[in-house]
């Protein structure tokens, strides 16, 4: 398994991770990969990753679903109930194919981190699925 570490710039953020992810395929992995990181505020999506895309998800991110509350969360003390339904929502594990180092992708996919609890330094893991 590889871990990849990422600094987040702001409250919400969306990161284009792919190459970092490929970078980090383990010599040994088969030809399906598990992504997955261990955060409970961040989320893991295959989507374009032009910068009015990555915009795009932080403007939803910061409407959404902000408008829902309150939240129960917040009464013990924790101000971030949006984030972990965002989480939860868009979520947290990926499986991508990979040929000889390389990602499988569409031509328009890319791998995102979103981040709705930042800044903070974030990891994912990549390991091969046997
Ligand atoms: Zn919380």
């Amino acid at each position: 398994m590889s871990v990849i570490t990422i600094d987040t710039r702001a409250t919400w953020d969306a990161q284009d991770v792919t190459d970092l992810v490929a970078a980090a395929i383990p010599d040994d992995a088969g030809n399906t990969l598990l992504l997955s990181t261990p955060h409970t505020t961040v989320a893991l999506v295959v989507a374009p990753a032009d910068e009015p895309m990555l915009r795009d998800f932080i403007r939803l991110a910061k409407r959404w679903p902000a408008d829902l509350g309150p939240f129960e969360h917040w009464l013990e003390d924790n101000p971030n109930a949006e984030a972990h339904i965002q989480s939860a929502a868009f979520g947290t594990r990926l499986l991508v194919s990979q040929e000889e180092g390389s990602l499988v992708l569409g031509t328009y996919q890319r791998i995102v981190l979103l981040e709705f609890d930042g800044p903070r330094t974030r990891t994912i893991d990549v390991r091969g699925v046997t």
